[in-house]
């Protein structure tokens, strides 16, 4: 089976839609003077699944840049942490399982971690092809923060989303050859990407 490989000219797209992103993230975190630090929390434990073969492909990108010895200790990881979502899936509860990727509180692939890794936090907002729009809240204690501003709703600052998606979705086109609809539709969590192995151009 052939890799799916990210050609230059897409991976300094997807590296440009996530500073873009991370522009943004920034400059709101510094309006509402909101930061991670001192935060009891880790959100690396939080449940998501990612939805882009390209963001798949630039993980591991990054994964094989690391030693054999620190890439099976972070397998055997995943592997434990798949088992544990399962589980906490079939007693329908919403699982909370550390990222395999996670150690002692940073990200080991800090450089390519995902998409939402980079911009859950702050308040952020996008509109769906469909014309659907659809607004986060921040984490917990962004909510708090913005809570004790006193901002009304509606007029809370949000991070736009949409023109970065749309170019991810062009990039995943690109990425796909315009055979998108061929693939079969990505939801994994990190663990998944990782265990599955890096994806495969369909024959
Ligand atoms: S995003 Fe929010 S909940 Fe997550 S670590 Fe930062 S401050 Fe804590
Ligand atoms: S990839 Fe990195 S930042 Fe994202 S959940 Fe895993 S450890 Fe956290």
């Amino acid at each position: 089976m052939t890799e799916l490989c990210l050609p230059d000219v897409l991976i300094r797209e997807l590296e440009d839609i996530y500073q873009g992103l991370e522009t943004e993230y920034d400059a709101l975190a510094y309006q509402l003077s909101f930061s991670c630090i001192g935060c009891p929390d880790n959100c690396c434990d939080s449940y998501f699944l990612h939805h882009t073969y390209a963001e798949w492909a630039y993980l591991w990108l990054g994964f094989r840049q690391l030693n054999p010895e620190k890439q099976q200790e972070i397998l055997r990881r995943a592997s434990t942490a798949v088992l544990a979502c399962e589980q906490a899936l079939r007693r329908q509860e919403r699982p909370q399982v550390m990222c395999p990727l996670n150690e002692e509180g940073l990200c080991t692939l800090y450089t390519h971690r995902l998409l939402v890794c980079r911009t859950h936090g702050v308040p952020a907002a996008m509109t769906h092809p469909d014309g659907r729009r659809l607004t986060f809240p921040g984490c917990f204690r962004c909510q708090e923060i913005v809570g004790a501003l006193g901002m009304e709703q509606g007029k809370i600052p949000v991070t736009e989303r949409t023109p970065y998606l749309r170019r991810l979705a062009v990039l995943e086109n690109d990425l796909l050859q315009g055979e998108r609809r061929r693939y079969p539709k990505v939801g994994l969590t990190i663990s998944q990407m990782l265990i599955k192995g890096p994806p495969v151009v369909l024959p």
